[in-house]
């Protein structure tokens, strides 16, 4: 089982590219489990046709610690397993706190186990790098940590942050670096900047996305672009990332 984690500032395009990502590897034969940690709970929507599935969280609220696992986890385009870890109430309680009770109920009730994955994607939130958005990277639920930034100031300074969290916990056994993947916003300088973020944080960029119109086309069909352009170039550059993440999973530390 491969467990990574997508990092980055919110609306740089975690999901989208999570979703596109899982699906690519369900086309190379993979089976996906797709975990949104981010209380905006919308991380696998695109899966599912826009349709926003229950949370653990909500189904927690709503039903106590025995609801099922099959509720907590459903099934989305191309096979994808997909959960949405959900968040608390706006203005009380604690996101990161949400994002841990929705990751040990998983653990309890042996969903790794019964449902046996060859990839879980964890599609994480990373402005607050706070203990609880930092879980995944802790405790070994991800092994490598992928930050998607594009050129933007404020989305190259999320994922310093999220590699000096995760250099924090490396020491410990957790997560690594994966890899950057350039996300373009098609500002001045972009890969120039990307590239100097790498160098700053010992690490490289595994991938670049173009800033593309299927995306935008796809998303009014309510769809992945996997699945509304399967033949379109973004699809195939979605495929291409596929390899080279996994690529990057497989490749051993120095
Ligand atoms: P996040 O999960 O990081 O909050 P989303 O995946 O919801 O971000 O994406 C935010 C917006 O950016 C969406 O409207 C999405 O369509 C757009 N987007 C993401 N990646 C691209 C891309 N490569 N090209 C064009 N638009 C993109
Ligand atoms: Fe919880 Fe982190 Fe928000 Fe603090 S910053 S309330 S620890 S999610
Ligand atoms: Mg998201």
């Amino acid at each position: 089982m491969i467990k990574m984690a997508i990092y980055g500032k919110g609306g740089i395009g975690k999901s989208t590219t999570a979703s596109n990502l899982s699906l690519a590897f369900a086309k190379m034969g993979l089976k996906v489990m797709q975990i949104g940690c981010d209380p905006k709970a919308d991380s696998t929507s695109y899966l599912h046709g826009n349709h926003s599935v229950d949370t653990v969280l909500d189904l927690i609220r709503k039903k106590g610690k025995s609801v099922p696992l099959e509720e907590l986890v459903t099934e989305g385009a191309g096979g994808v397993l997909c959960v949405e870890a959900g968040g608390p109430t706006p203005g009380m309680g604690c996101a990161g706190r949400g994002i841990i009770a929705a990751l040990e109920t998983l653990e309890e009730k042996d969903a790794f186990e019964i449902y046996e994955p060859d990839i879980v994607l964890y599609d994480v939130l990373g402005d607050v790098v706070c203990g609880g958005f930092a879980m995944p990277i802790r405790e070994g639920y991800a092994e490598k940590v992928f930050l998607l930034t594009s050129g933007e100031n404020m989305a190259i300074h999320a994922a310093a942050n999220i590699a000096m969290a995760v250099e924090n916990f490396e020491d410990r056994g957790y997560a690594s670096l994966g890899g950057i993947i350039l996300n373009s916003r098609n500002v001045p300088r972009e890969r120039e900047k990307v590239q100097e973020l790498a160098e700053d944080i010992h690490s490289e960029i595994v991938g670049i996305l173009p800033f593309s119109e299927e995306v935008q086309k796809a998303e009014e069909q309510r769809k992945t672009v996997m699945e509304a352009f399967p033949d379109g170039e973004m699809a195939a550059r979605y495929q291409e990332l596929a390899r080279q993440v996994l690529t990057a999973c497989k490749k051993e530390e120095v």
